[in-house]
């Protein structure tokens, strides 16, 4: 008989009652240090207080209105994703997937009213992950998403990753837009080469190609840098961000030039629940949080410390670990055994990881993880290997 949740996940034996900044709590009272953080989610730990708070005072006050209206934390939020960003304008929505829904309608959009309507093709790449949407899971291509969900969404060209020469031989007539993450999540912690993002850059310059940055995982922080693109010294035309900027409240948000959002006037898009005032009071709070400099410093002070240690575990258990890679606190490792192995160990070991393509565990603990927090997962971290070592002896 079919499970009364609808069964499309394959869920751990695991069930959390309870959080506490780093920690998740069963109800039997055994603690786990979480290192995947709802993957890439709760930017500031769970439970956080500051958080709390403005959740608490914003429900006292109140919880939902239509968009037929002006929404203060709505405009409040969006004016300081303008202040810290390239973008002049924002959409909110509830999630990354909403977010790309909208980024590949607008550049469409852009390229139908420029009188260049035939310009509908999104150039997208290996070991990408935009969502579950139809338009989506045809950006990804890849057929574990897409195979028994015809027919599939038209217009995606999907390219080699870091492949400038293949991107220049792609861009046509057709082309809209080139979509990517800076540093792929799902697809195993894998960074973009800054000279290929600024390649990118280029490419879009001198075609007139949009360029849609992916910065539902790796942004908000999670990279060192506000926002990964800067490390390129590049901006985008338009970026998704999601996941770590509702810190564990459902909120997402397309960002985009004025440029490229010239085609979505009202009537064009919509969402009843994006940009609610509850989802946006927090998004405040995380953005002034996180876009401070000297905790942006913090992030990277942790970073260095924690990917140290993953290299020490590298080091001692080399039949299990390859190499340790990602930015800031969005790192991976790189193994030579199945990760699903590694974090199952971590279980028994009390520590949450998260499985990524390419043969990576994900570590994506909050960006405000304490440094004993991160010396503890290093020690359980090495119990799980150890433990899978011994196993294969
Ligand atoms: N884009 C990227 C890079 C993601 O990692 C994800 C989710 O993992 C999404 C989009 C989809 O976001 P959501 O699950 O919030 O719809």
């Amino acid at each position: 008989m079919i499970s009364s949740v609808l069964p499309t996940y394959n869920r751990a034996p695991l069930s959390f009652v309870k959080g506490e900044g780093s920690w998740l709590v069963e109800a039997d009272g055994r603690r786990f240090l979480d290192l995947g953080a709802g993957i890439a989610v709760n930017t500031l730990g769970h439970a956080n207080p500051d958080l709390a708070a403005v959740l608490k005072a914003q429900a006292d006050t109140l919880w939902h209105v239509s968009n037929l209206y002006t929404i203060p934390a709505q405009q409040a939020l969006a004016d300081k994703l303008v202040e810290e960003t390239f973008a002049d304008t924002c959409f909110f929505t509830n999630s990354g997937t909403e977010a790309a829904e909208l980024a590949i309608k607008m550049a469409r959009k852009y390229w139908f009213d420029k009188g260049q309507p035939e310009r509908i093709e999104i150039i997208t790449f290996d070991g990408c992950f935009h969502g579950r949407s139809s338009a989506a899971i045809a950006a990804s291509g890849s057929e574990k998403m897409v195979k028994g969900f015809g027919p599939v969404l038209e217009g995606f060209v999907h390219l080699p990753f870091d492949d400038l020469d293949a991107v220049r031989a792609a861009v046509g007539d057709a082309t809209a837009a080139i979509m990517i993450e800076p540093i792929q999540g799902e697809g195993g912690i894998r960074p973009l080469p800054d000279a290929t993002l600024k390649g990118l850059r280029e490419i879009c310059d001198e075609t007139g190609t949009l360029l849609i940055l992916d910065e539902v995982q790796c942004g908000v922080a999670r990279s060192g840098k506000l926002f990964a693109h800067e490390y390129a010294g590049i901006t985008p035309d338009i970026m998704m961000v999601a996941k770590g900027i509702g810190g564990g409240f459902p909120l997402g948000a397309v960002l985009a030039t004025e440029e490229a959002a010239s085609g979505m006037v009202a009537g064009t898009h919509g969402s009843t629940y994006g940009g609610n005032p509850l989802g946006c009071a927090i998004g405040l709070k995380v953005m002034e949080i996180t876009s401070d400099t000297a905790f942006l410093a913090e992030v990277n002070r942790k970073a260095s410390l924690f990917s140290q240690g993953l290299e020490g575990l590298v080091a001692v258990y080399p039949d299990l670990f390859e190499t340790v890679r990602g930015t800031g606190l969005m790192l991976g490792i790189k193994c030579k055994v199945a990760p699903a192995e590694i974090v199952a160990a971590g279980y028994d070991a009390g520590i949450l990881t998260v499985p990524a393509a390419d043969n990576v565990v994900r570590l994506l603990p909050a960006l405000n993880i304490p440094d004993e927090d991160i010396a503890e997962a290093l020690k359980r971290l090495d119990a799980a290997a150890q433990a899978v070592s011994q196993a294969k002896e």
